[in-house]
């Protein structure tokens, strides 16, 4: 399937010109600054920050091996989910196709922008289908979001499939990878070539332990990350934020060893909750957290809020009824939702 951009892109958004902010207008050394009516007191605060982000994209290209035009950083992963919609889908007319159980995120979005969501079930191992997916695409789908390791479920979606949608679906094809650190298997970074129509998502808020910096990336053909920028806020991403996903991006060791204690933490609950007393179905999972079918899912769930103890009852989602997706905490935590949830069986 040929893929090109001119032939999805909303009409209103390939004809504007995007916001030429004083910032964005000079580029380069100069000591005195009075192009931008910013305050000349409280530095380095006073300033507007580097719109296009270019020391972060340059951090984020050495780690992601992935040259800086491929990048675009966002207020979370939420702000690209949004903008996706926004430059590809005419609102009232064009629709987008997700999989159901997924994140929240992108029907929400794609409501918000007057843009049908429709959701396609995935099969009892919670896998995706690329026919039954593509047969649900009609001439009006732009995107198509895709969850993998998905969230609620944890698991990885089959890759030859979402290959195959990669290959036959004209649209765009979003991989939200805010779980990848998480699991055993490559990127879908590394096939950016191959496929001019992917997008992919990943964030500093799960592995990297920054969600409240929100900081979200995607990756994607320089020519859809220049469509990305032109239609962002100027300022998307703030000082505070750069500076701080800077510093964090600075210790891959400390990211690694953290991450390595939450995968054998999640290993440790995993066994423990399949075992007696519990003996519940847990699914595999290839993120930071696990689902697991408690039974009453919604008793489970109010007796440990009543513990104090917070986890997500899933019992209302699709193929989740009975399940509580569970976020992997420090050992101590971890300890503690073992002994109260050993207190509420009955
Ligand atoms: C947590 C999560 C994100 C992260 O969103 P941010 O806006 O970057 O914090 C994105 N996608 C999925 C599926 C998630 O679960």
């Amino acid at each position: 399937m040929t893929f090109k951009l001119k032939d999805i892109i909303r009409p209103s958004v390939a004809a504007m010109k995007p916001y030429s902010s004083a910032r964005n207008e000079f580029q380069g050394e100069a000591s005195v600054f009075l192009d931008a009516n910013e305050n000349p007191w409280n530095l380095p605060y006073n300033r507007y920050p580097d719109p296009l982000q270019r020391k972060l994209k340059e951090r984020i290209s050495v780690i992601k091996d992935i040259a800086p035009e491929h990048i675009f950083t966002g207020n979370g992963s939420d702000e690209p989910i949004d903008l996706i919609i926004r430059a590809f889908c005419e609102p009232g007319k064009d629709n987008i196709v997700t999989i159901t159980p997924s994140y929240g995120m992108y029907e929400v979005a794609a409501e918000t922008n007057n843009v049908k969501c429709t959701k396609v079930l995935l099969d009892s191992n919670f896998d995706l289908n690329a026919k039954v997916l593509l047969d649900a695409t009609d001439e009006h789908t732009k995107v198509i979001y895709l969850c993998s390791p998905n969230n609620p479920s944890g698991n990885l979606l089959n890759r030859e499939e979402i290959y195959r949608v990669l290959k036959y679906f004209p649209g765009i094809v979003v991989v939200d990878e805010a779980y990848i650190d998480f699991a055993s298997v490559p990127s879908f970074l590394t096939h950016l070539l191959a496929f001019p129509n992917l997008i992919v998502l990943q964030t500093l808020s799960k592995a990297w332990g920054a969600a409240a910096i929100r900081l979200g990336m995607a990756f994607a053909s320089e020519e859809i990350i220049g469509v990305l920028n032109k239609i962002k806020y100027p300022y998307n991403v703030n000082q505070l934020t750069q500076e701080y996903a800077l510093k964090i991006l600075a210790d891959t060791e400390m990211m690694q060893s953290r991450l390595t204690l939450i995968l054998e933490e999640r290993e440790r609950m995993a066994q423990l909750f399949r075992q007696p007393p519990f003996s519940f179905k847990v699914y595999p999972s290839d993120a930071n957290f696990i689902l697991m079918e408690v039974g009453d899912a919604d008793y489970m769930y109010k007796g440990l809020i009543r513990e104090g103890v917070v986890v997500r009852n899933r019992n209302s989602v699709a193929l989740c009824s009975g399940c509580l997706r569970i976020t992997t905490g420090t050992p101590e935590e971890n300890n503690i939702l073992v002994e109260k949830m050993k207190s509420l069986l009955r």
